[in-house]
């Protein structure tokens, strides 16, 4: 069994009920069970500003499938959950981007790990380090803390929302 850490944005359709339900539907996904669901940060559009803020958070996730398969769940949460890619970077009810998956590179046209936006984004950075402590090393060698101090915006807000994790969307045993 592999952690994965999968990013989670959503800017319409109720932002917060849509990161719950891709956290029960990644619960719900074969040989893989959703450990921790960090905190839900409001951040502002990375793309056109005339769209709503974002809601972000970071899901753990253990799991026994192949860095593919899990990818390809994860597009399949986002089309039944009805994505529509309507513009670059534009407005979406759900993003889920597989950050890492345990210390996996990967680059392919389909999939590059770890994620290409991971060091660069306070909104992504952010929730992945509340769930994994400001001195954890990532693949590059550098702390996850000094990572986010560097690109800190200012901008991230964080939101009183509870989207749970663990024993609530556990699998049975
Ligand atoms: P986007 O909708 O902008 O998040 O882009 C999704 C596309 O990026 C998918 O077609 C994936 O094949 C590709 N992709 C490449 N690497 C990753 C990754 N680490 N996580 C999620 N999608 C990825």
């Amino acid at each position: 069994m592999i952690n994965a850490f999968v990013a989670l944005g959503s800017n319409i359709e109720e932002p917060a009920r849509q990161l719950a339900t891709a956290c029960q539907m990644m619960a719900a996904l074969d040989q893989t069970r959703l450990l921790a669901v960090s905190p839900v940060y409001e951040s502002p559009p990375m793309g056109p500003a005339d769209q709503p803020q974002f809601l972000n958070a970071c899901a753990q996730l253990q799991t026994g499938l192949q860095p593919m398969e899990l990818l390809d769940h994860l597009l399949g949460i986002e089309t039944r959950m009805g994505r529509v890619r309507r513009r670059h970077w534009g407005e979406r009810c759900i993003d889920l981007d597989l950050l890492l998956f345990g210390n996996r590179e990967i680059n392919q046209e389909r999939l590059t790990l770890p994620h290409p936006g991971l060091y660069l984004r306070d909104f992504v950075l952010q929730p992945l380090q509340d769930l994994l402590g400001r001195e954890y090393v990532m693949p590059n060698g550098e702390y996850i803390g000094t990572l986010l101090a560097v690109c800190t915006t200012g901008h991230l807000i964080k939101r009183n929302i509870q989207l749970s994790g663990g024993e609530d969307y556990g699998n049975p045993p």
